[in-house]
């Protein structure tokens, strides 16, 4: 593993740019998702005495205004990678184009160093072209390359054409993210914790971050006010990969300081359902929380084990009756079904959405993607050993329906239409 952290302590007086790079997907959607990492990183960099600037490709391609503070983003279709030749879908580049990009960064002085962060490992492909653009327009930068996909595919990653690859967790003080880089966001994104302390065998959570850690009550507050105080921000949406655990010493101080600024507040990732009761859902409606999003996962015993056994039926059943006594509409309540598992069936995953269903649930379809560093990625490779060499296999929207063989694309469909019958 590569770890630069002794040569971002060092950095002094350097001009830094971070690049968010273009996505290359089937879809694309705003989900308040922001590279925090980089703008921990970009503010720890200030701190230390360098100028910092972002360049958000995805942000600064935005076209119109969405629910909730989020944005459509510009695309264009472009050729699909051999390894997703047979997929009948239009594959497309999401956030700013080529030429776009390079024109914006000829318009800017030459920065010494460039970090650009990584999500997806499956979206690599736009990170490849966001640093060859770089390297054209600014060659005598430092270009180093961080992120999930750095992170979970250490090796692939050094065919990125980056001068440095850090491939390790980052050990510096962080302390807020520079969300004031942005100009005009109109949602704010909060992260209480890190990482997870549950073990879901599909899950990347551990491998990235191996232990929970909890951040600083002040830290999040001050983070939280310093967002919203920009003006424009409504909507925060929590990016916690588990908010709810010690939910008392954390979210409910974080929540009563919070009220005075009626912001709307938004959960994209699952919430854990067996966290929920009477009290708590009555506190989620009070604080303005909008759209809520449960993990269930799976009625099936055999996924909800592979899932850390974190909720029963009954366990979801109560959950949903509580938000409802608490005034959550059903619409808003979204409850995520997961399908193309390793040893998942079809039948399962039917019978998984017709319980959400009669429970009154919002059953939303999570396709499997298989993560390096997870069990489940060493049982899809297993399969499929070509998984281990090629990221793009492991698209969201092309691995469980075309190529892994867990289910046709008929019946993919047929689910997602089960699940949004009578929407
Ligand atoms: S799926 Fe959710 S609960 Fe399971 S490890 Fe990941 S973040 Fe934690």
């Amino acid at each position: 593993m590569a770890d630069y952290t002794s040569f971002f302590r060092k950095l002094k007086g350097a001009s830094v740019l971070g690049v968010n790079p273009p996505v290359h997907d089937f879809a694309f959607f705003d989900l308040w998702a922001k590279p925090a990492g980089l703008l921990f990183l970009l503010d720890f960099l200030r701190r230390g005495g360098n100028e910092v600037s972002l360049i958000d490709c995805i942000f600064e391609g935005r076209t119109g205004e969405l629910s909730w503070g989020r944005n459509s983003v510009k695309n264009e279709e472009i050729p699909k990678p051999a390894p997703l030749s047979a997929i009948p879908r239009r594959y497309r580049r999401f956030g700013l184009g080529e030429e776009e990009f390079a024109g914006l960064l000829a318009r800017r002085p030459a920065p010494d160093i460039i970090l650009v962060t990584s999500m997806m490992t499956y979206w690599y492909e736009g990170v490849f072209s966001a640093i060859k653009t770089l390297r054209q327009v600014f060659p005598a930068a430092r270009i180093i390359l961080g992120g999930v996909y750095a992170r979970l595919c250490p090796e692939h990653a050094l065919r990125a054409g980056a001068d440095m690859v850090q491939t390790a967790p980052l050990d510096l003080d962080f302390s807020l993210p520079a969300f004031d880089l942005y100009r005009g966001l109109k949602y704010g994104v909060l992260i209480t914790s890190f990482g997870c302390p549950f073990r879901c065998e599909y899950c990347a959570s551990s491998a990235l971050e191996p232990l929970y850690k909890a951040r600083p009550r002040d830290l999040t507050m001050a983070d939280t006010i310093t967002q919203l105080a920009s003006g424009e921000v409504r909507d925060l949406a929590f990016y916690d990969d588990a908010l709810l655990w010690d939910k008392r010493s954390r979210l409910y101080p974080l929540l009563e300081r919070l009220k005075p600024w009626r912001a709307r507040l938004h959960t994209p990732n699952g919430l854990h359902v067996r966290e929920i009761d009477d009290e708590y859902a009555a506190i989620l409606k009070k604080s303005g929380f909008q759209t809520i999003r449960l993990s269930f996962e799976s009625s099936d015993a055999l996924i909800q084990h592979k899932g850390s056994d974190k909720v029963s039926e009954d366990e979801y059943m109560a959950a949903l009756d509580s938000l409802k006594r608490a005034g959550f509409s059903e619409r808003s309540l979204e409850t995520y079904i997961l399908a193309g598992v390793p040893g998942q069936s079809v039948d399962s995953v039917e019978r998984s959405i017709r319980f959400v269903r009669r429970a009154g649930g919002l059953p939303r379809i999570a396709e499997f993607s298989p993560v390096p560093g997870t069990v489940s990625f060493e049982e899809a490779a297993e399969a499929m050993p070509a998984l281990r060499e090629e990221p793009l296999l492991s698209n969201k929207t092309a691995y469980s329906s075309w190529l892994s063989g867990a289910m046709t694309p008929a019946e993919l469909q047929g689910l997602k239409d089960l699940a949004k019958k009578g929407r």
